[in-house]
């Protein structure tokens, strides 16, 4: 989609710091990070959330799930010991700013429940 953000990452027109690559997906480093390790796992395909998401899109998502947890294990937060958050805003009361599907890889310090 030509005025996506997250589609321009994915086609390396726009930066940002990668750290993951799968046929389906690609994983970078959140711009304004919430802790020490934030990463956004999205499709390279155009999905606009997860609202939108349907039978479809089963193997986008399977492979998202699988790239966030690569992406824990490599930062290594990936273990029992530690653990992250993973993420889907939908809508305006979650705060979702960026209309192109991206799972938040969220870890590195205690986190509490519910979210903010
Ligand atoms: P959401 O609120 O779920 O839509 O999250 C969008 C996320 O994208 C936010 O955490 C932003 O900090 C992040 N973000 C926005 N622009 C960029 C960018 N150019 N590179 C990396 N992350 C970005």
């Amino acid at each position: 989609m030509d005025d996506c953000l997250f589609c321009g990452i994915v086609a390396r027109k726009v930066p940002a710091t990668i750290v993951h690559e799968t046929e389906r997906t690609v994983a970078f480093r959140d711009i304004n990070p919430v802790a020490p390790v934030h990463v956004l796992v999205v499709p390279r395909a155009h999905v606009t959330n997860a609202a939108t998401v349907g039978p479809e899109h089963a193997e986008d998502l399977a492979e998202m799930v699988v790239a966030a947890r690569q992406v824990a294990e490599a930062e290594g937060i990936g273990t029992e010991a530690r653990g992250y958050r993973l993420v889907f805003n939908v809508g305006r009361d979650s705060a979702n700013s960026v209309p192109h599907l991206h799972l938040h890889v969220i870890g590195g310090r205690q986190m509490s429940w519910p979210p903010g």
